[in-house]
């Protein structure tokens, strides 16, 4: 039984409502947004971070990449959105499988925190 919880969120055991699901990914809404659209776009598969990927996950990424900008179409993101993905502790991660952040609906600053 993994301890994970976005493994048990995409297995859906969580009852999570997704935005998007197909046989490599799901999508979700961030339980604590902090932009008017905040979702995660997820691999069901179990990747700890962006450091664990290899090059067999090449395709997977750029399936990621894709659904996320069908997502931003959707949610009317025509102004713009930003993908963030945070890896490892200086990179602010805090759920050890690998998430991509999709943020949009008001305007973005940088450089981050
Ligand atoms: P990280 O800081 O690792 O890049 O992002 C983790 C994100 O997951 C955070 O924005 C946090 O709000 C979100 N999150 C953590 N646990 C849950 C959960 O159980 N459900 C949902 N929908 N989001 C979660
Ligand atoms: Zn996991």
């Amino acid at each position: 039984m993994s301890e994970c919880i976005f493994c048990k969120i995409a297995a859906g055991e969580m009852g999570t409502e997704f935005l998007y699901e197909d046989d490599q990914v799901v999508a979700f809404r961030d339980l604590n947004p902090v932009a008017p659209v905040h979702i995660l776009v997820i691999p069901k598969r179990h990747i700890p971070s962006a450091n664990d990927l290899t090059e067999d996950d090449n395709d997977l990424i750029g399936h990621i990449f894709g659904v996320i900008r069908n997502l931003a179409q959707k949610e009317n993101l025509d102004q713009g959105f930003r993908i963030v993905n945070n890896s490892g502790r200086e990179g602010g991660q805090t759920v050890q499988h690998l998430h991509f952040h999709l943020l949009g609906g008001r305007q973005l600053h940088w450089p981050p925190g």
